[in-house]
């Protein structure tokens, strides 16, 4: 409004006054009536301003109506008015035509004077107009510049509001989650409050019980003190009682001391009659006739006297019986008092028993509120400790079914793995029985003190899955030679572990195979230790004494299905090609025995097989076992021939071999059948390389020998894994002993014995490495011998 004001053309003060605040828009409206509505509804300023132009004749004021005609403003009706003007004047009235055309004149110049100036106020308006749209326009981008950026700032506001809303919304859940926490907790609490008011009820009971003793203390306080009340009312009525019962003694002694003055003046009287008596006598003398009167006088008085005394007596008695009576009053009394005294003394005591007890009272309340307090505590505590146990509690049931699921897995697992260990076993034997090789296991004895300083272990065991319990690398000069054997026992293998292992085999001898196990090895590396260890020593029993106790209580058990077994041991010795007879009774045993013996005893020792694939050997001790003891004394025997051999054969245990034969003849009544198997345990001749150089007489001979035995074992074995016409049993002593052992129906296993010693290296890498080339044989299939009993044949026992 301002601004349109602002924008309107300037006025004379004059019309300024007439028109006042008008703007523009409502002239225009007053154009906009005038020319809906003439005449009638014109205002009166517009009939002023008619007036003005019309007054013509007005001659003085023409002047003043110039002036004010300059600025004057037209309405529509006054414009037309004007152009419409017709001549009033009369046709031929010159000069007032003139006049009045000049009149109309003037007006039109001041008409069209008003009309530029209008127009150059609308000019100036259109610009102000302009202007302002320009501006406003301006303002306008400005504006929606602005809208832009608010809308910007909003839109940003939006999104952290959007933000702010959903972490609000997630505050929201966790406080939800929270509060219902909370109202868990509140709930427990609860409970938990439930129980402490509980026992806050039970103790207010027990403190309402302790009020109530102090009340019923009190009352009796109180009862006491009535009684003690009523006590010293009575005592004070009995000393009212005594009082008046001593007025009462007063006033009996004062009639009494009156009844004793009247005695008295009855005595004058009585004495004072016998005056008159007297003289009365003596008037009787002068007047018998009044004696007589005189004398009843004197028997009435008589009697009044013994009246009045009987009176005096009974009030004597009177007063000594209330005499006794306040007697016992005041004994009474005295009782009295000290009952009452005693009262006092109980008063007092309950008293102060009273205030003992109220004083445990407010201790008790005092306690009770630390009880209290100590039980909210308590409570607390107890919801904490409630809340970590269970949640202890939870997590130790997570564990312990962890624990037990694991436990269960484990013990299957344990399980899966014995079954899988013991299949694996099977399959393993079935797949060797099927190939028909000779199995290999090598065994790595521990480090002796008397082995040479370790200089770093020769030997290792890879922990890889495929060659666990299976490998064995030997390092020489740095340089790893890696070997697989069917089973390798490290050091720390005991002889059970090793006896299980072979077990199966001694088992399948008493199934009618033939079964050889050979150790092999340098000497020291514990061949004799493995087949024979020590048989005294239960746990260092080897593989022999083992061997027959287990065949001895299989054989046993398989009585109760009809078996009956045979069993025939022998063992021998081969050396420089010569067998020696271990189990020999009356053996010679001189500075050479091994050769002394066959000399001496003219025993021959010569091997035979016969069509059966048995063998025997003549003049050879056999023994039969069928018990235990035999077992053992015989193990005793052999080891003992042994030492002694050593001792006096200068060590040649070593270089000879030792061959433990089994044989095992089973017969079931039963089933007509019968097994015939033969187990050979055989402790080889050390291995090692003999240097011929310098060996010269026995000592060449022995080489030689031991070199012949060992080469022609592994050129029969290597003969028959190459399926070879010509077997070259007979080329030593010992192959050919072994002929049927070793044949295409054997079970052959042969243990590689290797010494962790850093100088046995070389020979444990040849030991080794013999022993590979023995494992890649297929020496054939094995096969049961059994036959169903003919009706004649003898089982024949070497
Ligand atoms: P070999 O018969 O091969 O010459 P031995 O069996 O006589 O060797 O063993 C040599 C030494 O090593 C013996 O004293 C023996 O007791 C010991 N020995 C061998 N193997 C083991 C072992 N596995 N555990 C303990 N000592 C052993
Ligand atoms: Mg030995």
């Amino acid at each position: 409004m301002a601004s349109r004001n602002q924008n309107r053309p300037p006025r004379s003060p004059s019309t300024r006054k007439e028109i006042g605040d008008e703007n523009p828009l409502d002239k225009r409206r007053r154009l906009g009536a005038v020319g809906r509505g003439v005449g009638p509804t014109a205002t009166g300023r517009t009939r002023r301003a008619f007036s003005a132009v019309n007054n013509l004749q007005d001659a003085t004021t023409a002047a003043n109506a110039e002036n004010a005609e300059e600025c004057h403003e037209f309405t529509k009706e006054e414009v037309e008015a004007i152009l419409n003007e017709r001549p009033k004047a009369k046709k031929f009235d010159l000069k007032a035509k003139y006049e009045h055309a000049a009149e109309h004149n003037k007006r039109l110049k001041l008409c069209v004077k008003w009309f530029q100036q209008c127009d150059e106020n609308h000019v100036l308006d259109k610009e102000k107009l302009k202007n302002s749209l320009e501006s406003a326009e301006k303002k306008c981008i400005d504006t929606e510049l602005e809208k832009k950026n608010k809308e910007e700032e909003l839109n940003a506001v939006i999104s952290e509001l959007r933000d702010s809303n959903a972490s609000l919304q997630e505050k929201l859940s966790k406080e939800v989650s929270e509060k219902l926490d909370a109202i868990n907790r509140h709930k427990s609490e609860i409970e938990a409050r439930v129980t402490a008011e509980k026992s806050v009820a039970s103790l207010t009971e027990d403190l309402q019980k302790a009020q109530q003793d102090i009340a019923a203390a009190n009352e009796r306080a109180a009862s006491l003190d009535n009684t003690h009340k009523r006590l010293q009312e009575y005592i004070l009525s009995l000393q009212q009682y005594n009082s008046k019962l001593i007025t009462d003694l007063e006033t009996v002694r004062e009639s009494l001391k009156r009844v004793e003055k009247e005695k008295l003046t009855i005595v004058e009287n009585l004495s004072s009659l016998r005056g008159h008596c007297s003289s009365l006598q003596e008037q009787l003398t002068l007047s018998r006739a009044s004696q007589d009167d005189a004398v009843n006088q004197k028997e009435t008085l008589v009697n009044e006297v013994k009246c009045l005394r009987g009176e005096l007596q009974q009030v004597r008695d009177d007063r000594e019986h209330q005499v006794s009576k306040v007697q016992a009053l005041s004994a009474e009394i005295v009782k009295f008092k000290e009952s009452t005294g005693r009262s006092f003394a109980e008063l007092d005591n309950l008293t102060m028993k009273s205030k003992s007890l109220e004083e445990t009272c407010s201790s008790q309340r005092e306690q009770l509120r630390i009880l209290e307090l100590q039980l909210a505590a308590a409570n607390e505590k107890l919801k904490r400790a409630d809340l970590s146990a269970s949640e202890t509690r939870v997590e130790y049931l997570e564990q312990k079914r962890t624990i037990q699921e694991l436990q269960d897995r484990l013990a299957d697992m344990e399980h899966k793995l014995i079954e899988g260990e013991n299949l694996r076993k099977k399959l393993h034997n079935t797949i060797l029985e099927l190939k028909g090789n000779i199995r290999v296991f090598c065994r790595v004895r521990p480090l002796l003190p008397d082995d040479g300083a370790a200089e770093g272990a020769v030997v290792s065991y890879p922990t890889s899955t495929e060659s666990l319990g299976r490998g064995i690398d030997l390092i020489q000069n740095g340089q790893k030679y890696p070997f697989t054997f069917d089973k390798v026992f490290n050091p720390e293998a005991s002889q059970q572990d090793v006896f299980v292992e072979i077990s199966q085999l001694v088992q399948s001898a008493l199934d009618g195979y033939k079964v050889c196990i050979f150790a092999y090895g340098q000497t020291g590396s514990g061949k004799t230790y493995t087949m024979m260890g020590r048989p005294e020593a239960q746990e260092q029993k080897g593989l022999i004494p083992r061997s027959l106790e287990q065949i001895f209580q299989s054989s046993q058990l398989l009585q109760a299905q009809g078996w009956k077994y045979k069993m025939l041991a022998s063992m021998l010795e081969i050396y420089n090609e010569t067998i020696r007879d271990l189990l020999s009774t009356n053996r010679s045993i001189g500075s050479d025995p091994t050769r002394a013996e066959s000399a001496v005893s003219g025993k021959q020792y010569t091997i035979k097989h016969d069509a059966n694939g048995n063998t025997h050997v003549s003049d050879l001790t056999i023994v039969d076992v069928s018990t235990i003891t035999e077992i053992s004394s015989l193990l005793r025997q052999a080891a003992q021939s042994r030492s002694v051999g050593r001792t006096q054969m200068n060590e040649q245990s070593s270089r000879s071999h030792m061959v433990f034969t089994l044989r095992i003849l089973g017969i079931n009544e039963g089933t007509e059948q019968q097994v015939q198997g033969v187990l050979n345990l055989i402790d080889l001749a050390g291995s090692e390389r003999l240097s011929k150089s310098g060996a010269t007489g026995d000592r060449l001979k022995e080489t030689q020998a031991i070199n012949k035995s060992l080469s022609s074992l592994s050129d029969v074995i290597f003969a028959l894994a190459k399926k070879e016409d010509h077997v070259p049993f007979r080329n030593s002593k010992l192959t050919y002993l072994l002929q049927p052992c070793l044949g295409g129906d054997s079970k052959t296993l042969m243990f590689v014995n290797v010494s962790p010693d850093p100088s046995s290296v070389g020979e444990s890498l040849c030991s080794l490495r013999f022993a590979a080339r023995v494992n890649a044989c297929e020496i054939g299939v094995p096969r049961r011998q059994m036959t169903l009993r003919a009706a004649d044949s003898r089982l024949s026992c070497g």
